[in-house]
């Protein structure tokens, strides 16, 4: 895989506004937010997308849905709800291509999605 934006804002070659990292994952807002709430929770673990995660990576996907869960917990939006979206490949609408699951709070969400 080639390197993305997200592998440098892990190393830190590009600034983010991180909300919460741990040894597998790292969180942080998005740059152009569709919610008052809007971060990005991905894989330390260069994976291009969701169809490209394998049975090797099951702990670490559950990780990842853990981990939106606690940041959303952190962000206040437990209560009123939010949304968790992954968006796959170009029909998904996927822009960068290193794994990652959008947390969007703090209005209410429409259905379906566009
Ligand atoms: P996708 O369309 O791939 O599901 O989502 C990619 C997301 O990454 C978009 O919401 C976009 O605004 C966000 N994004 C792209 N580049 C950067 C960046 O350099 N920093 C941050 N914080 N977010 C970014």
């Amino acid at each position: 895989m080639t390197d993305s934006i997200f592998a440098k804002i892990i190393r830190r070659e590009l600034p983010a506004d991180i909300v919460y990292e741990d040894n597998l994952a790292l969180a942080f807002r998005d740059k152009n937010p569709q919610a008052p709430v809007h971060i990005l929770v991905i894989p330390k673990e260069a994976i291009a997308k969701l169809s490209d995660a394998e049975s090797k990576d099951h702990a670490l996907m559950g990780h990842l849905l853990l981990t939106a869960k606690r940041v959303a917990e952190q962000e206040g939006l437990s209560e009123d709800g939010y949304r968790v979206v992954i968006n796959n490949g170009p029909n998904g609408g996927q822009t960068v291509y290193h794994l990652h699951l959008h947390i969007l709070g703090g209005r209410q969400m429409k259905w379906p999605p566009g």
